[in-house]
């Protein structure tokens, strides 16, 4: 399948990650397209990496197309971008036209791309209204060298960042369909990413050198819990509100997207990385658990948060530590009936996150929708003044939820493993379609799963999104919940009816 706009929308809206590379011939986009890249832009970087030119202002239409159209047809999957060079629109608004067409038509592109704001916004309307999907470019613009006098960050100061920011937001409205920055500061490129619901793609084009990186800000790493309380007590009466994501670590998309939506929404934000040993069985994973801490942390300084609470166990569960939260009968049923005692250990250091991060806002997978309904609970019987948002699974291409155990998934697991995501997909379809009746619903579940050799179910159920219990016809809400064995490996996932597109 070829990639499309329409699934760089979707990611974003997900939080997904994807790469975006450069690239300018046949054998090079084939790599790349079996690679599984899913987006390749053709610039105009072409004159200085391919063609032998001091910058990119002699590169031509006909350069520009007959490179293009090399890459479209080494890269049937990839989603190939056109960059429209020098002189290509920078006289008329026909030209813009012209020539974007010509990119479509004789090389078959699925989207141009224009730098600079101003002007270009007008044309970048002209060119979607037509039907030509247009990606934008901001901050180094090589067409503008000679302007610039030479190759160098841009939106340094205050008003050009300002300038910077305004000109992202226009030229979304304008109906671009993603914007590409270059050498700007990476505080700017978070706040761009911030303000827009198109992605943002970042381009590095081998040459000229540039040297154009800024470090990412350092994340304060805090391992005591008395100075984790002491900090977070600091930010919020300084009036900054404080969003934490509580993780176990292994980061992925997922925690991504839950991280990029706590950024959005608070002044300050706080990653907890702690495997809770109180949350698994005694023949669970907590010992092989992965924890690749260092990776992590670059991680999240690249997502820009404040803080990073990474206690040992013993700040957590000190020597005399005694009280644990009873979770009740919803612990009882789905996973807390395969996992005894699991949503006990849950609660119990979700509590003391909350206490010692004093969060207004916390952020939660769907993925985990039994986890969040027993927070919520806990929220509610305690009074504890936080909000708690559930945040949207994010999912590999192929459908698999992504997971920190994703990991455990031999090869051969790993491809029956999106089996799970289609199965439940297929019940959703049918409750769309007008099947309400849940044993009917987990029946076609069941069906798909039961095709999938080497995939062994633990439950499928249809349940209220608050009472966990089968109601007696599925309604928009309900969820439908899924837990299989590949092999000892354990995977979940839940798909809320009706409320998808499918
Ligand atoms: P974990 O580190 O597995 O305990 O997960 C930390 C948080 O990330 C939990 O709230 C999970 O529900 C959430 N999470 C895990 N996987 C995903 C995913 N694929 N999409 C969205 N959130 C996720």
């Amino acid at each position: 399948m070829t990639t499309n706009v329409r699934d760089l929308r979707k990611w974003k809206s997900e939080g997904t990650r994807f790469t975006m590379l450069t690239c300018y011939d046949y054998s090079t986009a084939r790599w790349l397209d079996r690679a599984g890249i899913p987006v390749l832009l053709v610039g105009d970087s072409l004159g200085t990496t391919m063609l032998g030119y001091p910058d990119t202002l002699s590169v031509t239409m006909d350069d520009m197309i007959r490179h293009a159209g090399s890459v479209v047809r080494g890269a049937p999957g990839a989603l190939v971008i056109g960059d429209m060079p020098f002189m290509a629109y920078h006289a008329s608004a026909e030209d813009a036209i012209r020539n974007a067409g010509r990119f479509l038509q004789e090389a078959r592109v699925a989207a141009v791309k224009m730098e600079g704001g101003g002007r270009v916004i007008d044309y970048t309307k002209q060119l979607t209204a037509m039907g030509i999907p247009v990606m934008g470019h901001l901050g180094l613009t090589p067409t503008f060298v000679n302007q610039f006098g030479g190759y160098r960050v841009q939106g340094r100061s205050d008003e050009a960042a300002e300038q910077i920011l305004a000109d992202a937001r226009a030229l979304e409205d304008a109906g671009a369909f993603a914007v590409v920055l270059e050498a700007i500061p990476s505080a700017l490129g978070q706040r761009v990413t911030q303000v827009l619901s198109v992605p943002r793609t970042c381009v590095a084009a081998p040459s000229p050198p540039l040297s154009t990186s800024t470090p990412p800000a350092k994340a304060a790493v805090i391992e005591s819990a008395n100075a984790m309380q002491e900090q977070a007590v600091a930010w919020r009466h300084a009036g900054d509100d404080i969003g934490v994501v509580p993780t176990m670590g292994a980061l992925h998309g997922g925690h991504d997207s839950l991280v990029a939506r706590a950024r959005r929404e608070n002044q300050r934000v706080i990653v907890t990385v702690f495997v809770n040993p109180a949350q698994f069985g005694p023949n669970e994973d907590f010992a092989r658990y992965p924890r690749p801490f260092d990776q992590d942390r670059a991680r999240l300084e690249a997502l820009g948060v404040d803080a990073i609470f990474h206690p040992p166990v013993d700040q957590i569960y000190p020597p005399a530590f005694k009280t644990r939260v009873d979770p009740g009968p919803l612990a009882e049923v789905l996973e807390g009936k395969s996992r005894p005692g699991h949503f006990a250990g849950v609660l119990t250091v979700v509590l003391k996150l909350i206490n010692l991060t004093q969060p207004k806002r916390a952020y939660f997978g769907q993925k985990d929708f039994q986890q969040v309904v027993l927070v919520r609970q806990l929220v509610r019987d305690f009074g504890l003044p936080v909000r708690i948002v559930a945040v949207p699974t994010v999912r590999h291409p192929d459908g698999l939820a992504m997971s920190s155990r994703n990991a455990y998934l031999d090869d051969g697991q790993r491809q029956l493993a999106p089996a799970v995501h289609r199965a439940i997909t297929e019940a959703a379809r049918a409750f769309t379609a007008g099947e309400t009746d849940p044993l009917r619903l987990e029946g076609v579940t069941r069906e798909r799963l039961a095709a999938t050799q080497g995939l062994s179910v633990d439950y499928v159920a249809v349940v209220d999104d608050t009472t966990l219990s089968r109601p007696r016809r599925a309604i928009p809400g309900s969820v439908l919940a899924v837990a299989v064995k590949l092999g000892s490996i354990r995977l979940i996932d839940n798909v809320v009816l009706g409320a998808e597109r499918l």
